[in-house]
């Protein structure tokens, strides 16, 4: 909200409290790739509280939520979550212009009164929570706490392909999973929908803790997968994946990037009566509160995450759970230190320029991700 027209600067040097408007891709309302547009004369996002770091950004990257937002997903309860006095009034549309891109690598420009981890000048990556303003545009502000060092290694389109994948696996798998570096040893986790983003980070990362990974996905991505460290490999277009993973020793942990049909049989494999966690990405949260209302919404998610959970503990002593990104710069801290010790690698599939967003989300709208979809910004 707030966003307003403004004087067009020069960006090339660092900001001074002058500069006061930039480029970005904005959506003034929901739809198809039509709707993203390239604006110059977006108000900068200025530092307007003790805890906020302005990041000149050099590189977003795309995640299935920017093609999903681009066309409403999630807007009730996002704009809630935003403004909370827009619960009064349904049709205002205080949302727009919006900046999508959930990823940001870049360098921070101006710190609040109150920041002690970072000072202008300093290389940073964080994935943008989905109710703030996103990094398709040339700064974001953040809170400290949401932002991280970037990896020494790495370079800011690499690095922008990390953020938000990072946060919602460790989101999942620490706070919903269980699993830590030091617990991880030897269990046997699942994890469908591999060769995406969340998959090729989330291989890495459990390898890293020494997990026993096997993994779904299409044939063509074996490869790749078993180059990130991948245990096992089970083609899911062969059509019997569910039998062959049905043949292996049972799991610890599954982590469920696909939903749907797969949740099924996916609870099936794990090991009953041993504090076993089926963990899926794919929740009905926001599709509910769009369609039903915000009370409606979360009154029918409740009831059936709670349905759920007490129908596996109760037929099989397995544990249902929901994983959802959370903003977490310090676990990014965590993430930096296995990059720079190359334990995790950034998997890059396609790289666009600023200019070419909307190509950007047609690459990912085609579907089939080996890796991530970035943006260079600067
Ligand atoms: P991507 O689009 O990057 O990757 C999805 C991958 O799944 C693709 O590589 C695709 O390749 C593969 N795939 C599709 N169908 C199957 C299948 N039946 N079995 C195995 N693999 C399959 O998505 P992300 O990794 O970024 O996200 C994964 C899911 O998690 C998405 O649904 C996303 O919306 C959700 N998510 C939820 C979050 C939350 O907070 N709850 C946060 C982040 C993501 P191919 O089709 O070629 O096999």
């Amino acid at each position: 909200a707030g966003w307003s027209v403004c004087f067009r600067r020069n960006f090339s040097t660092a900001p001074s409290r002058l500069q006061s408007c930039m480029s970005a891709w904005v959506i003034d309302q929901y739809g198809t790739n039509g709707v993203l547009k390239f604006a110059e004369e977006i108000t900068v996002p200025t530092v307007n509280s003790p805890s906020e770091v302005m990041i000149k950004v050099h590189a977003a990257s795309l995640n299935p939520l920017d093609i999903s937002m681009r066309g409403g997903y999630g807007a009730k309860l996002l704009k809630l979550r935003r403004d909370p006095m827009s619960v009064m009034d349904n049709n205002n549309d205080s949302e727009f212009p919006l900046i999508l891109g959930r990823d940001v690598s870049g360098v921070v420009v101006d710190c609040g009164s109150e920041v002690t981890h970072f000072v202008p000048g300093d290389e940073v990556w964080a994935a943008v929570p989905p109710w703030k303003q996103g990094s398709l545009a040339e700064f974001v502000t953040l809170t400290e706490y949401e932002v991280s060092h970037k990896p020494k290694l790495l370079s800011h389109t690499e690095a922008a392909s990390i953020p938000y994948v990072a946060n919602t696996a460790l989101s999942a798998f620490v706070n919903a999973g269980g699993l830590c570096r030091d617990s991880s040893s030897n269990k046997r986790v699942l994890i469908t929908g591999g060769s995406g983003g969340v998959g090729t980070f989330s291989i890495q990362l459990l390898k890293a803790w020494g997990a026993h990974v096997t993994v779904t996905c299409s044939q063509n991505a074996e490869g790749l997968i078993r180059g990130l460290g991948a245990d096992e490999v089970v083609d899911y277009t062969a059509g019997d994946a569910h039998e062959q993973l049905g043949m292996m020793e049972k799991f610890d942990v599954i982590l469920d990037g696909v939903g749907g049909e797969t949740e099924q049989w996916a609870i099936g494999l794990l090991k009953p009566w041993s504090g076993a966690k089926y963990i899926t990405l794919v929740t009905p949260l926001l599709f509910n509160t769009d369609s039903m209302g915000l009370l409606g919404g979360m009154f029918q998610t409740g009831f059936t995450l709670h349905s759920k959970a007490t129908q596996n503990i109760i037929s099989s002593g397995v544990f249902y759970r929901w994983g959802f990104y959370a903003p977490d710069g310090p676990a990014l801290d965590e993430v930096s230190k296995l990059v720079d010790a190359g334990k995790i690698l950034p998997v890059v599939e396609a790289q666009f320029p600023f200019t070419q967003v909307p190509q950007a989300f047609q690459k990912l709208e085609q579907g089939h991700a080996r890796g991530k979809t970035v943006v260079r910004v600067a």
